[in-house]
């Protein structure tokens, strides 16, 4: 087993694969670099046979990159194929044979001293990849509480990128709930309506139709949620509703989950010591769970076009 080493390879660094070890900058950068930071979070999943990895809608990651690039005034100084040919190869390059992240980071280069007070600092851009195994169909559940931290909004920071210092407003919520005994929040915005779980969006089942909290809830533009509403309704054949969701409707719901490229589906059992429906995974979850897993590992032709094939070589049978 090559998976020894705690770390790829191989990191793709400023428009060259580099190895690992040289991928390094200095500790005075440390700071202001990273408070225009915006990054993505793209997930990659095997297959049935051992030369199957698919990366999950890396077009819409990538072309999502280029927007919170944009918003933060960092300029991305590569085409998108350029982008997603990198990934590919060095997803490749790292020998990766598991489900794995990979995490795209462009952060404002050069900051020392100059703080972050100008603009057109140049972008430096990396991407990593590391492995993390899928939870959907696992049983995993969690339980959540309605955070007391307000999830940020539009007028002070934007909620709809992937923007560092976005993650400051998910941590303090993340924090908060599990020193209070829950594993994850649900956080209002500024009208009091459901937002979105840290880093996560939410979802709930009532009857036979899905509601989520709209775009203009100060979410995040998922997407996954986006992916999921339509398996939702093409898969499952539900309704699915976007619309502004009151805190009352999380505790009344049949089943509540969140959902987002590091939560993939994830059952929430109860909120507030509410029990969600009867308290265990509910059947438009469970069914939700499976039919993604399916898309992710290339069992559902269907939707071919979200999946990315990276050809890996087949591991030699030792
Ligand atoms: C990344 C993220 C999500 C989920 O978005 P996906 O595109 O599905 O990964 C939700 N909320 C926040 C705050 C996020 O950063």
């Amino acid at each position: 087993m090559t998976q020894e080493i705690m770390h790829p390879r191989f990191v793709w660094w400023n428009g060259q694969r580099r190895p690992w070890e040289e991928c390094t900058i200095h500790v005075t950068e440390l700071g202001w670099s990273t408070v225009g930071a915006v990054f993505e979070g793209i997930r990659a999943y095997t297959g049935d046979r051992p030369d199957e990895l698919y990366i999950f809608r890396l077009r819409e990651h990538l072309e999502r990159l280029e927007r919170s690039m944009r918003l933060v005034r960092l300029k991305l100084e590569y085409s998108l194929d350029e982008l997603s040919e990198a990934t590919i190869d060095l997803l490749r390059a790292n020998n990766v044979h598991e489900d794995s992240y990979i995490r795209p980071l462009a952060y404002a280069a050069d900051t020392s001293g100059k703080r972050f007070a100008q603009i057109g600092h140049d972008a430096a851009l990396l991407v990593n990849t590391s492995p993390m195994a899928s939870h959907l169909k696992s049983g995993m559940t969690q339980v959540a509480k309605v955070s007391s931290w307000r999830r940020i909004s539009e007028d002070v920071m934007p909620p709809r990128i992937k923007n560092l210092s976005n993650y400051r407003n998910s941590q303090l919520a993340g924090m908060e709930a599990r020193l209070d005994g829950y594993d994850t929040a649900v956080l209002l915005n500024n009208q009091g309506k459901v937002s979105e779980g840290p880093g996560a969006c939410v979802m709930l089942v009532s009857g036979n139709q899905v509601v989520t909290p709209h775009v203009g809830s100060g979410i995040l533009e998922s997407i996954t949620r986006d992916a999921l509403i339509v398996l939702l309704r093409e898969v499952l054949d539900l309704e699915v509703v976007e619309r502004e969701v009151d805190r009352t409707e999380l505790y009344l719901a049949d089943e509540v989950f969140t959902c987002g490229t590091a939560a993939e589906v994830t059952p929430i059992t109860s909120i507030d010591k509410y029990p969600v429906g009867n308290g265990s995974i509910g059947p438009v979850t469970r069914a939700l769970e499976s039919a993604f897993d399916d898309v992710l590992r290339g069992r559902d032709a269907r939707y071919g076009h979200w999946r990315t094939p990276v050809e890996l070589a087949v591991p030699a049978v030792v």
